[in-house]
């Protein structure tokens, strides 16, 4: 079972893909999390990364394709499940080729619906814990002192979780990511889940379209 999870910054792609890792040990490609490994990095290419991604705009397709390939291998057997990528026509093509290659096809691409009124609230008091990646919420899930996964202390905010960037990042969705709704709607493997639910009722109803 390989999917794309589809969706703008906020719909709950990362939260959803976490729960298919440790119910389904399917294996999660978040280009967003390769590229914050990326940017820590001292290199040139980290930097100029950094700057792309605190602004809100999109890193070239050259950058995240290569991520990509880098992790897709014959031997995953539980699936993958791509997510925030791919985020352009031309990212969405060179998947097909690269999901060829290794001999493995996309099953569904899942296209996570909410409403853009609540993107800000939900990513304005989001925090992230640093030890495994468990995402907190100001109102909905309030951060804990300890991790109740991990144990860790440690809590950060993401750079580009701002109104400014966030404005730019539903820009960048809208003119660059949207049209994958339409592109895969042709190749017949588009579904559509309620994003604006409940965390434990989107997994629920994310399972009845993957799994029947
Ligand atoms: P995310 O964690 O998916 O919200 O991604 C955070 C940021 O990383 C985005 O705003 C982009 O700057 C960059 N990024 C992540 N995935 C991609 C992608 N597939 N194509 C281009 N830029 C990406």
């Amino acid at each position: 079972m390989n999917i794309i999870l589809l969706g703008p910054p906020g719909a709950g792609k990362g939260t959803q893909a976490r729960r298919l890792v440790e119910e389904r040990g399917m294996v999660q490609l978040s280009t967003g999390d390769m590229l914050r490994a990326a940017r820590t990095s001292q290199t040139e290419m980290g930097k100029r990364v950094a700057e792309v991604m605190d602004s809100g705009n999109l890193v070239t397709d050259d950058i995240v394709i290569g991520l990509i390939e880098e992790q897709l291998s014959y031997e995953n057997s539980n699936g993958y499940i791509f997510d925030g990528f791919p985020r352009t026509l031309a990212q969405a093509d060179a998947l097909g080729e690269l999901l060829d290659k290794v001999d493995k096809r996309l099953n569904f691409v899942i296209e996570m619906r909410v409403d853009d009124d609540v993107l800000v609230s939900r990513i304005v008091g989001r925090s992230t814990c640093d030890g495994c990646g468990e995402v907190y919420h100001s109102v909905t899930k309030p951060q804990p002192v300890t991790c109740g996964l991990c144990g860790s202390k440690i809590f950060s905010r993401r750079a580009d979780d701002n109104e400014l960037a966030l404005k730019t990042r539903l820009m960048a969705y809208y003119k660059d990511t949207s049209p994958l709704i339409g592109y895969y709607y042709a190749k017949g493997n588009l579904r559509s889940v309620n994003g604006l639910q409940d965390i434990n009722l989107v997994a629920e109803e994310l399972a009845s379209v993957l799994w029947g």
